[in-house]
């Protein structure tokens, strides 16, 4: 009986733990929509189908809303920047379209992007540690966005996101995830006309950007909010003192 009882309790946990990891990412996802930071029903859609807890390390909060270190003197960013870039990239992100992932770490915003523009689109993620793109292509492939790498409208590379990834230029959407000095000219260029990118800029005080390429070529810069992320760098600088 007492064993019985054990079998019970065990099976019983255990699916409470199952059942728990979703319904803890469609709270965050609440608790986002609440706070406004989520105002499109797409980018909750999105944020809901692509589970956190597939991209934080194991033993840590997935569903905090905060940044969380992954390794290699780089963090996962915290979800409402997560929400954040999508919803200023969200119309740059329509089914069938090119988007470019620069510092795509975990990958979750790489995955993110590619449940969006769909398997007619192309989305690239471009990360100078070899390790951390494993471990996002382990990530993705605990995802839903899993079929997108099989079928190759997503693909993951190591490289040196500074000089974009020419490729597969022009790009809709880019997302750089790491803080720049200054806007790298060649992901400027890599802007498509009517395109978007949303890259943080600066070191001690840094300011998320908006960098909007018109029709016509002509490119206009905008601060949407002070931010803090680690630094787009080379590979070196990055790993001093790790
Ligand atoms: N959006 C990612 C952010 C990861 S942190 C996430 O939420 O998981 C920023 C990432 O940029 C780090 O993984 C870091 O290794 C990478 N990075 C920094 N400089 C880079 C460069 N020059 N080229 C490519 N990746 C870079």
């Amino acid at each position: 009986m007492e064993v019985l009882r054990l079998i019970l309790n065990r099976y019983f946990f255990r699916r409470l733990w199952s059942s728990g990891s979703s319904d803890k990412n469609k709270a965050l996802v609440e608790q986002l929509q609440r706070y406004g930071v989520i105002k499109s029903r797409k980018v909750a859609q999105v944020m809901e189908t692509i589970d956190r807890g597939s991209f934080t390390p194991s033993g840590s909060s997935p569903y905090v809303d905060s940044p969380m270190p992954i390794g290699y003197n780089a963090t996962i960013s915290a979800p409402h920047m997560h929400a954040a870039c999508l919803e200023l990239l969200e119309e740059h992100l329509q089914p069938g379209m090119h988007a470019l992932d620069v510092g795509s770490g975990t990958g979750y915003l790489t995955a993110c992007f590619a449940m969006m523009v769909g398997p007619q689109g192309r989305v690239v993620g471009v990360e100078h540690i070899p390790e951390l793109v494993s471990l996002s292509i382990g990530n993705i492939n605990r995802s839903a966005a899993a079929s997108l790498l099989t079928d190759g409208s997503l693909t993951v590379h190591v490289a040196d996101g500074r000089s974009g990834w020419p490729e597969l230029a022009p790009y809709d959407a880019i997302h750089v995830g790491a803080a720049a000095p200054e806007i790298p000219q060649p992901l400027i260029e890599q802007l498509k006309p009517g395109g978007r990118m949303v890259i943080p800029v600066g070191t001690v005080f840094q300011e998320l950007k908006v960098v909007d390429k018109k029709l016509d070529g002509s490119v206009t810069i905008r601060n949407e909010t002070s931010v803090r992320y680690v630094p787009l760098t080379s590979k070196a600088a990055q790993l001093q003192n790790y």
